[in-house]
This record gives C-alpha cells, structure tokens and sequence, in this order.
C-alpha cells in the first residue's frame, strides 16, 4: 500500500489509482457504511491497482453497490468496465451527460484525437458501460448508518461534472471540478481540457463548493485536503484560474499563437518543480490543452 493510500475518515478511503504508473497524479474514493461506494473508477490500466487496495482496505469487490462517476472523463469512467468483471452486481451512477459518455464513449474520443496529438496514448482504452442510473443536483443517496451523499452540479470542468457531499463526516468530493493540484510542489493548475470547459461556469461552481460546511476535500487530481487547507486550495484555484485568463487573452489576442501563450505561461509557472519535472512531450501536450480550452471557451 502507498502513503497516498490510507484511511480519510471513519467512513472515507483514498485509493491512489497510480494514473500513467506515477503515485499521486489520480485519485478514487470509497465512502463504506452499510452500503459502499466508490467514487469513481479510474482508467482502463489502473483496475488492478483499485482492486488491490480495496483488498488491504479489507473491502471486497463484490461487497461495492454502486460506482458512482463524477465526470464524463476516461480517467475517472474509462475503468468502470473493466471493474464491473469483478462487480457483477454494482451500479454505476452519473449525471445524464456523463451516463452518455459511459454508454457510448465515442465522442469523447473523437475529442481527444483532436488534442492530445503526440502524447494520444496518455488516453486508455474506454471500453462502454451498458447500465447507468442518472443521479442529479439536489439527490440524496442513503448509506445506511447516518451517511448519505448529497449530489452537486459542478459544470465547467466538463458539463457533466458533479460532486458529492457527505454530512456526517463533513467529506466533499468534487471530482476534478476544483483544479489539477499538487501539494507537494504548491503548484496549481485550471482543469480547462479543450470542447468540455467553460470558464464562467467553472468560477461558479468553485463558489458553489465554498457554499458548503466541509472538513475534508477529495479531488480527482490530487487527493484529499483537511481544513484550513482545503478551502485556500479552492481560492487558490479561483485565484490561479483568472490568471490563467489574463495571461491567455493578453497573449492569444496579440498573437493568434497557442506556442506563445505556452511560453508565456512557462515564464511565469515554469520553475514549479512539479512544472520543471514533466517530461517535455508531456507538459506541452498537457499545457497546450489547457490554453486551448481557455481559447474555445473565452472564443478568443
Ligand atoms: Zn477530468
């Protein structure tokens, strides 16, 4: 088991699922009272990883009533497929937009042809999942023992993001609708990927997560946050985000160039050892997404 694996709270785990083989990158949760949970599923290469860890958590596969999935994304819905093989009789929850992704992840893949150039194999196999029930804003999903998740809508990191909040323990899990966050390094950066993000909704549904009483953060990149920490990482992500635009719109507007904006934002986050210890092919492929998603969603 990894440090990053462990016990949040009485009824929360974290299960670090080791996306592209590197500890901390993405993360799943469970959420065990006398239903369990888990949120999300990872992606179609990190199953064994998820399945281990249930298993030193002393929590059987079989015993998992439902996945619930936060986003329309291959990270977090990708391995829902191949969990399942071990879960024959869970459910898989999500919004109606990202039921469809689910079901048919052909879209979703088309999109990330478009982007991902180079670095396309950092996208898994997305194998469809036939049955989804679709939860929305305002649900209650009952555990059993006091514990319940509250379903949020989150849109702007994609449309179909949602998040949960469970009251007994205080715990919100806002899948990647907060930032891509590393705390080692203190590095923040917007979750913009290009077609499914929206700015202004995305600002909104950062104040929507402040609005909330939470001890505990979990986010799908990466990990959990306990207070005072949690809610200056939500700020911080708000913070980080405007600059982002500023940087983006001055640039962009200037020089039509997204190889420009890349250099422009290099100077100013690029000494970030987090930033610095990216392969390149990768950071520019990850960068470059993310400018472009800002460039879409602003109409630059
Ligand atoms: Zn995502």
């Amino acid at each position: 088991m990894l440090d990053s694996d462990f016990q949040i709270n009485e009824h929360c785990y974290q299960i670090d699922i080791q996306q592209w083989m590197v500890p901390r990158v993405g993360t799943c949760y469970v959420v065990k009272s006398d239903k369990i949970f888990l949120i999300d599923a990872g992606t179609s290469h990190t199953t064994e990883k998820v399945l281990k860890t249930l298993e030193e958590f002393k929590i059987r596969p079989d015993s998992i009533n439902a996945i619930v999935v936060t986003h329309e994304h291959y990270d977090h819905g990708a391995g829902v497929a191949g969990l399942l093989e071990r879960m024959p009789t869970t459910m898989v929850l999500a919004s109606e937009k990202t039921a469809e992704i689910l079901k048919d992840p052909s879209d979703f893949l088309e999109i990330s042809k478009r982007h991902y150039g180079e670095a396309a194999g950092l996208v898994s196999p997305f194998p469809p999942v036939k049955n989804v029930e679709i939860v929305e804003e305002g649900d209650i999903i009952n555990l059993g023992g006091g514990v319940s998740l509250e379903v949020v809508a989150l849109p702007g990191h994609t449309p179909g993001s949602i998040g949960f909040f469970e009251s007994k323990t205080k715990t919100f899990f806002a899948g990647d609708a907060v930032c891509n966050y590393n705390a080692q390094y203190e590095f923040y950066m917007p979750p913009s990927f290009p077609e499914l993000f929206n700015y202004e909704e995305y600002l909104k549904s950062l104040d929507k997560i402040l609005s909330y009483d939470f001890n505990y953060l979990c986010m799908g990149h990466f990990g959990t946050q306990t207070q005072p920490k949690a809610k200056q990482v939500v700020e911080k992500a708000a913070k980080t985000a405007k600059e982002w635009k500023k940087i983006i719109e001055d640039t962009y507007r200037k020089t039509k160039s997204e190889e420009k904006v890349y250099q422009e934002l290099l100077k100013k986050y690029g000494d970030n050892e987090y930033v610095k210890n990216f392969p390149e092919i990768i950071r520019k492929s990850i960068l470059s997404q993310l400018i472009r998603g800002y460039v879409i969603s602003l109409k630059l």
